[in-house]
């Protein structure tokens, strides 16, 4: 039986949900978390980036994770259409932190060790649980309306604060009309995974590899347990639906045009089968509310280049959790009472679209960037690691001074 009264509910049990309700159960509330699902479930998002050490080390879980069978990445590296591979970018060439070492994560067990700590840190946990609605008193959310594992429907349950992170389905930015989808990024994913394809040895055996396809489409490489590797393909649907629109075929003909995936993946088997998502890049407009607020991709959804999804989630959780806290110690959880963690969250979104933009403008080359702007190096690092939550205001304004002289020049060139 659950009560029917918390101080606070959260909605949805990945990396957002389970980081806010582990950091409210230690201050002390008394916290409802409801998952959908059963857990271990399927989930995609596998790279991590060297800044998530840190929610993970306030999360108490650093050693499990170095326990833990999931291969340690250390660098990124990027191949050319030709198959040309580049220098890796070894994370602890500019990070002298043991943050510098990340993971590639099986999600299914990543996010069963998040759940586990919310329980274990005092959450009640309940999974099989979907909630359908908040309850509003006015402008205020007062608790949620949720089918029951058991049957029941629309039960209600009444919280001080609810915490909407039910991911990309997004609740209740979609309730309030919040969410807008970022036009220039629009593209699709269609991936799959492979056992017994070929592996680079020693400290590149986790790394990332991004190789890129025409029209600056590109495929991810991550290196999972058990010998397994995530390869998925990224692009805009007119390149990918080019000739069929069946994701079998897009993803067999997309793995055999690559050079470099090929030959990492010919020896190997594919073991699951291709998945397919869109709705890419969206954001939120605002994120809470008096009595609610949002985290992880509830809030904002930006495209996987930099893997910056569950680092995002995870300090949008940590992040919303001490703003709850703060304002149920002050008996003031309205609206109001989320500006700062807007803000936070706001710019260290901008921080990472504004790498992602760039990346996809066909004008833009990262090289003669950083030979206008050497100064720079340092931002562009920071936000592929995730130091974000500083002014990087300098790199938005050169990346866009930069992008616009480019398209400026590309335009008279085709038009002389
Ligand atoms: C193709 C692709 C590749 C990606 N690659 C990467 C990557 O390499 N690295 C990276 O960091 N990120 C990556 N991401 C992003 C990453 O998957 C997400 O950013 C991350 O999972 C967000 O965590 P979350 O907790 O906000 O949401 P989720 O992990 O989606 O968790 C939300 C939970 O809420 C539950 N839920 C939903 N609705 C309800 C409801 N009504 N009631 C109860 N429960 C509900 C769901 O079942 C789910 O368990 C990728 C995403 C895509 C689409």
């Amino acid at each position: 039986m659950m009560d029917a009264e918390y101080d606070v509910i959260v909605i949805g049990g990945g990396p957002a949900g389970s980081t806010a309700a582990a950091l409210l159960a230690e201050y002390g509330h008394k916290v409802l978390l409801l998952e959908r699902e059963t857990m271990p479930r399927y989930h995609i998002g596998e790279s991590l980036i060297p800044y998530t050490w840190f929610t993970l080390n306030r999360l108490g879980l650093l050693d499990k994770m170095q326990q833990s069978a999931n291969p340690k990445k250390y660098s990124v590296q990027f191949v050319s259409i030709a198959g040309k591979v580049s220098q890796p970018f070894y994370f602890f060439q500019t990070i002298k932190h043991e943050c510098a070492v990340t993971w590639q994560v099986l999600r299914s067990d990543f996010d069963v060790m998040l759940l586990d700590n919310a329980r274990e840190k005092g959450a009640e946990v309940r999974q099989g649980v979907t909630v359908r609605d908040v309850l509003m008193e006015g402008s205020r959310v007062v608790g949620v309306r949720a089918d029951l594992k058991d049957g029941a429907r629309g039960t209600e349950i009444r919280a001080k604060v609810v915490v909407d992170a039910s991911g990309r389905d997004s609740l209740l930015s979609r309730k309030f009309n919040w969410k807008d989808r970022d036009p220039d990024l629009n593209k699709i994913a269609i991936w799959s995974y492979f056992k017994g394809s070929a592996r680079a040895p020693g400290v590149d055996e986790g790394a990332t590899t991004v190789a890129y396809i025409p029209d600056k489409g590109w495929f991810w490489h991550v290196p999972l347990p058990d010998d397994i590797v995530s390869v998925g393909v990224v692009a805009e649907p007119a390149y990918l639906y080019r000739e069929t629109r069946d994701p079998n075929e897009i993803f067999a003909r997309e793995v055999r045009d690559c050079v470099w995936i090929h030959d990492r993946v010919k020896q190997g088997e594919q073991v699951e089968p291709v998945r397919v998502t869109g709705e890419f890049s969206y954001y939120s407009r605002q994120i809470g509310g008096d009595g609610f607020c949002l985290a992880g991709d509830a809030y904002s959804f930006l495209d996987p280049l930099f893997s910056s999804g569950v680092f995002l989630a995870l300090k949008s959780g940590e992040m919303a959790a001490d703003a709850i806290h703060a304002g149920l110690e002050t008996g003031d959880v309205s609206a109001h009472h989320f500006d700062e963690y807007l803000e936070q969250q706001q710019q260290a979104v901008a921080s990472f679209r504004s790498l992602v933009r760039a990346f996809y403008d066909l004008t833009f080359s990262f090289r003669e960037f950083l030979d206008e702007y050497p100064h720079l190096h340092g931002a562009i690092v920071d936000t592929l690691v995730g130091n974000v939550f500083n002014d990087l205001t300098p790199l938005y304004e050169a990346l866009s001074t930069f992008s616009q002289r480019e398209a400026r020049a590309e335009i008279t060139t085709t038009t002389a």
